[in-house]
């Protein structure tokens, strides 16, 4: 057969694009729906968000071995960090190769997306980071976890320690940091203690500045994408951090359904908003170290972060084009 049957992608990409909704259908997943959500991802990626195809690479069925999680965390750690920087007038970038961790600057403190490895990373990254940029990391009110993995956590409890910054992660996050992580790590810093359990809706204040909460489960059960304002000179712009990105939880078509019904939410919600800032938690899927130097080189230029309303779009629309792939790549 030559051509694929590509009706669901596309009438995806039709309801994303003026609002249609996308019939019910069920497909019988096969090898040649996989091809076709393979296909359309790439399509709609372009070479702009390229990155983000990677997602659509077979996942493993199995959870990875105790070695290859260490293994993987000790390779990831042992990057040279890039630069911290100032993505926006209040957000900065302190975070590591493999992890990002953003600040929020307010009228009123700081509050800070990830909390990166462990104690070493929160010292050198973050708080040296934010040195750097003359932010001052004992203004940290807020510690937002965007979910219970150590790369995100790790580093909480030495910023606890220091700076008593209240932190937010999810009702479900909490439970699984509180009984059975999903993945451990002796590189990793112990989970912080239970603190503020935000549902889907919730926000926070802090200063001038709000910051809402939106679950999308499916990296894990309760993953936290956070969206807030962010300023370019005498522009607003609308930015949402996507909580969780990768399928490393096995042969798990719940998770899968729940990342498809997140990126179909977070869809409209953006177009809503007029979400035009997508960043991610790890800098490998944004491009966050090559916008950074793209800002410092030319500080005047546009600014590289600012994707537009259609982009974000197209963004959570791969995501999801690839989450689709990979559940029908585990019904067959
Ligand atoms: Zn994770």
């Amino acid at each position: 057969m030559k051509n694929l049957p590509r009706f669901a992608p596309l009438a995806l990409a039709a309801a994303l694009a003026g609002g249609v909704p996308a019939p019910a259908l069920a497909q019988t997943p096969s090898q040649a729906t996989v091809a076709a959500h393979v296909e359309e991802a790439k399509r709609l990626a372009g070479e702009d968000l390229k990155a983000l195809t990677g997602l659509c690479a077979p996942a493993p069925a199995a959870r990875p071995s105790q070695a290859e999680v260490d293994n993987g965390i000790a390779a990831q750690i042992a990057r040279t960090p890039p630069e911290p920087g100032k993505a926006f007038d209040n957000l900065y970038f302190v975070g590591s190769a493999w992890v990002s961790a953003w600040a929020i600057k307010t009228s009123d403190g700081i509050i800070l997306i990830d909390a990166l490895n462990n104690a070493l990373e929160a010292g050198s990254l973050i708080e040296g980071g934010m040195r750097k940029l003359g932010l001052d990391p004992a203004q940290i009110k807020y510690v937002v976890v965007t979910h219970g993995h150590g790369d995100h956590y790790g580093g909480a409890n030495y910023l606890v320690g220091k700076y008593h910054p209240r932190i937010v992660m999810s009702e479900l996050d909490w439970k699984m940091t509180e009984t059975r992580l999903e993945f451990a790590s002796a590189a990793w810093g112990a989970p912080p203690k239970r603190d503020i359990a935000v549902a889907d809706g919730d926000s926070i204040t802090l200063g001038d500045t709000r910051v809402a909460f939106h679950l999308t489960p499916g990296h894990t059960l309760g993953t936290v994408s956070p969206v807030f304002d962010v300023k370019s000179g005498s522009a607003t712009h609308r930015a949402m951090v996507w909580g969780g990105t990768a399928f490393n939880f096995g042969n798990n078509i719940p998770r899968l359904g729940s990342y498809i019904d997140a990126t179909g939410r977070m869809s409209t919600l953006a177009q809503q908003q007029n979400v035009d800032v997508l960043l991610s938690n790890h800098p490998g899927y944004d491009g966050t170290v090559a916008k950074l130097d793209a800002l410092r080189k030319q500080p005047a230029a546009a600014n590289p972060f600012v994707l537009g309303v259609p982009t974000v779009q197209r963004s959570l629309a791969v995501m999801r084009e690839c989450a689709l792939a990979t559940r029908d790549r585990f019904s067959l």
